[in-house]
């Protein structure tokens, strides 16, 4: 199976996938934990290239090097982990794509063309279930600016505008609604605990557990 942890940045999910995949394991299930992008030797490089701040590239090509880091990535760890019959929980992945450089960074003009692209990157590998950690984007404002603080991971939120983040919660919004089967919406503003519990309630269902 496939989970993807999806949502803005600051919404929590890398901390939820961490939770989730210990409870998983905890009931005996095989698991890898993985994300996008730069989870392989080559994509490391990719995402120092997209995130180090170094160089800014046009959206076209950020586009591009998130779709090269994917294609990858799913080729060389999901896919052989899917075959094993492990489980395999992902932080981001084409949602992420169609928020962030589709709706965000307003390539969608080229939607058709962008979609053919992302199923060529994905090789038929699409997710079982899509968690949407869903928070208002002041709040995460708010969270990042704490993690900044306190000397954790660094992050382009300060640098970009408000409405950046807004159109890139709009997109999460409308791909859950699209897809209501694959794509759910956890409420991500309450505490680890809560949120925790909406998540063992999604996959308890979605999977029989
Ligand atoms: O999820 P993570 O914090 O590792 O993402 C790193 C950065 O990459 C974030 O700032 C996120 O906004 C950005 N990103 C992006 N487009 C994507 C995926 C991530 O701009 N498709």
């Amino acid at each position: 199976k496939l989970i993807t942890f999806e949502g803005g940045d600051g919404s929590g999910k890398s901390t939820q996938l961490r939770l989730t995949a210990d409870w998983l394991t905890s009931i005996g299930k095989r698991i890898i934990t993985t994300f996008e992008p730069g989870d392989t030797q080559l994509g490391a490089k990719i995402r120092q290239l997209l995130l180090s701040g170094e160089d800014v590239p046009v959206p076209e090509c950020e586009m591009l090097l998130f779709l090269a880091d994917r294609a990858q990535h799913v080729r060389e760890v999901v896919q052989p982990a899917l075959q094993r019959g492990d489980w395999v929980l992902c932080d981001r992945y084409s949602d992420s794509t169609l928020a962030y450089q589709l709706a965000a960074r307003k390539l969608g003009a080229a939607d058709e063309l962008l979609r053919q692209m992302l199923t060529f990157a994905e090789c038929g590998v699409t997710p079982d279930l899509t968690l949407w950690f869903d928070l208002p984007v002041s709040a995460a404002l708010e969270r990042m600016r704490q993690r900044q603080q306190a000397g954790e991971k660094s992050t382009r939120l300060d640098d970009e505008a408000l409405s950046f983040h807004q159109r890139v919660t709009a997109a999460f919004a409308s791909q859950a609604e699209a897809e209501p089967g694959r794509m759910m919406r956890v409420d991500a503003v309450g505490d680890i605990k809560s949120v925790e519990q909406q998540v063992h309630h999604i996959i308890r269902t979605r999977f029989s557990l």
